[in-house]
């Protein structure tokens, strides 16, 4: 029994499973979020992601990660894509995979930007882009748990088209108490935004973070250059380097 045990959790997550697409939903002009139905899912945590992998007719193969958005539901996953102009992968996933097609996923991966509905830790999420999608996962997580730990949500986009899950984040800011959403924008900023169209600096995260001595959890995502300017920032704020937890959505295998 115990022998099995073990290697059979690893597995798991080595294990190619062959999914449908079962619903999307458009997110902005630029993304999608794409709904799996995955056959004996594991189950997974906030923050983890999935490698999807696709077979062409003459069995070239080509295989990208995506963070999952969702918390866990049964056999389904949600992964949000965003368009990468030119990309192999991102182009299929938004314009030619529909409803019913098949696509092989592997996981859940990832054991370190994780946040567990049991943690206590006031937390700290910081995200640009396509870097929303597994913190969106944990602000799911916490109201479906019914966690009170206060989150604050820092979220980086081009111009207001370009948030996903929006109407969802407004109300999620109304229903779920102590959850606090700023949005920075870094082309075009709305009419009444209270800043002019900035990347995200010091002045942002001293002022929609929390103070380190509340030893928050920090978790950063989104393009490589993003997120490494803001773990610089938040140490250099005082935040301990093992607090600040990052994933970077760079070409897959980078
Ligand atoms: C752990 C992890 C989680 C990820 N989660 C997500 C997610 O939730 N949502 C999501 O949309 N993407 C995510 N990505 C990025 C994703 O894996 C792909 O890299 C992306 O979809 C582009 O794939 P492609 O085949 O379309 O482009 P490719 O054919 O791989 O690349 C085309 C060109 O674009 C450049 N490029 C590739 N990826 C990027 C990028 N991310 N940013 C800028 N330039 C790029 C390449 O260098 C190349 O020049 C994640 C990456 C990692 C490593």
């Amino acid at each position: 029994m115990a022998r099995t045990a073990v290697p059979g959790r690893l597995s798991n997550r080595a294990t190619w499973r062959v999914a449908r697409l079962v619903d999307r939903r458009q997110e902005t002009e630029t993304a999608a979020t794409l709904v799996l139905e995955v056959p004996d899912w594991p189950g997974h945590q906030p923050g983890q992601h999935v490698d999807l992998r696709l077979t062409a007719d003459d069995g070239y193969q080509a295989a990208r990660s995506y963070s999952i958005s969702a918390p866990v539901d049964g056999d389904r996953v949600e992964v949000t894509v965003q368009r990468v102009p030119e990309g192999e992968v991102s182009p299929y996933l938004l314009d030619v995979f529909t409803v019913g097609d098949p696509v092989e996923v592997r996981g859940p991966i990832g054991g370190y930007f994780i946040w567990r509905v049991t943690d206590t830790a006031p937390v700290l999420l910081v995200g640009g882009g396509s870097g929303i999608a597994p913190l969106m996962a944990m602000v799911r997580a916490r109201r479906a748990a019914g966690s009170r730990v206060p989150f604050r949500l820092v979220y980086s986009v081009r111009t207001e088209r370009d948030i996903y899950f929006a109407d969802e984040l407004r109300r999620r800011v109304r229903d779920d108490q102590g959850l606090d959403v700023t949005y920075l924008y870094t082309r075009e900023a709305p009419e009444g935004s209270p800043a002019s169209p900035h990347r995200i600096g010091v002045a942002d995260l001293n002022t929609h973070g929390w103070p380190p001595q509340l030893e928050p959890a920090c978790y950063v995502c989104g393009p490589t250059g993003f997120v490494e300017t803001v773990a610089d920032i938040l140490v250099g704020l005082g935040h301990e380097p093992r607090r600040v937890r990052t994933e970077r959505f760079g070409p897959t295998g980078a």
